[in-house]
């Protein structure tokens, strides 16, 4: 079985390692393939966004190198979508020969600018207070089916991200039909142009304690036959592996028999299967995981 992950930062965007750093990390965890997706370079907004150095590259290929045969490297990019900006996107994803692009809504345009979904709790609030909750949902789901739209990405990222900051469902249920309805038309829309989208185990330390999707979006995807792949979107070493096996077994839980990895933009196959989980996992991550499904209560019967 390959351990695979798929998303992760390094010191290009906002992580704290260097790729040697976290490529070293992943050996030494037993991880069979990693991808580095930094945040593409945002020229209209966020400080810790900057172009990719020829160092840094130079540093992913020298791991490349060092690793061969025992890690597989893949590199990948994050972009964030904003509607107006596609054109520097197809500009960016030319700049060099990446293996694999994701895409995020992170920003979302309120009329006069643009705020993040995940940043501050505060900020969300106002927000919602200024345009409610639906118009927000909606526009979050909007701005993601035109991400699939563009056709520029493979994969996207963390799909209900706009749930972060939903604790003990204080602006919406999920079970709400005009939440459902967005979440499925958006589905529909990822499966129509081809992408994957991630389970993206980041969630379990984020204010929403579970991961992205969640558990039901998950088998409404496997319905769809949309294809999936796993990432833990680590910012630093320690967090590397985090999740990731629970990440599998929900996988097969709704369904899925194998993800995908990428190289050259071209999807690879990796089947799994239940027997393929001989490691125990670390208690921290464990704990992360129990206290998400007591919270939320989502994801709380695929534990078992
Ligand atoms: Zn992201
Ligand atoms: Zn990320």
């Amino acid at each position: 079985m390959e351990l695979i992950n798929h998303h992760m930062h390094t010191l290009a965007s906002d992580g704290k390692h260097t790729p040697l750093e976290m490529a070293e990390e992943a050996l030494k965890r037993g991880l069979n393939f990693i991808c580095f997706t930094d945040h593409n370079h945002r020229i209209y907004a966020v400080p810790f966004s900057k172009p990719l150095s020829e160092s840094h590259l130079n540093e992913i290929k020298e791991a490349q190198k060092k690793f061969k045969g025992k890690l597989d490297i893949s590199l990948g990019i994050e972009i964030d979508w904003t509607e107006e900006h596609q054109e520097i996107f197809k500009k960016q994803i030319s700049e060099h020969n990446f293996d694999f692009i994701l895409g995020s809504v992170h920003l979302l345009n309120d009329g006069t600018e643009y705020f993040g979904v995940n940043y501050a709790p505060e900020v969300f609030s106002e927000k919602v207070k200024k345009l409610g909750i639906k118009k927000i949902v909606h526009e979050y789901y909007h701005q993601v089916r035109l991400l699939a739209k563009s056709k520029l990405f493979d994969c996207l990222a963390h799909f209900d991200l706009i749930k972060n900051f939903n604790v003990d469902s204080s602006f919406f249920d999920e079970q709400d039909n005009f939440y459902r309805e967005e979440v499925l038309k958006t589905l529909d829309e990822i499966k129509k142009n081809n992408l994957c989208i991630e389970i993206n185990t980041s969630g379990i330390i984020y204010r929403c304690k579970a991961m992205f999707p969640s558990f039901w979006i998950l088998e409404e995807a496997h319905k769809r036959n949309i294809p999936i792949t796993i990432g833990a979107d680590a910012h630093w070493k320690e967090r590397i592996d985090a999740g990731l096996l629970e990440a599998y077994d929900l996988a097969r839980k709704a369904g899925y028999k194998e993800i995908l990895k990428f190289k050259n933009r071209k999807a690879i196959k990796v089947k799994f299967a239940k027997t393929d989980f001989p490691r125990k996992l670390q208690t921290s991550h464990k704990e992360n995981f129990e206290n998400s499904s007591k919270k939320t209560g989502i994801i709380q019967n695929s534990l078992k």
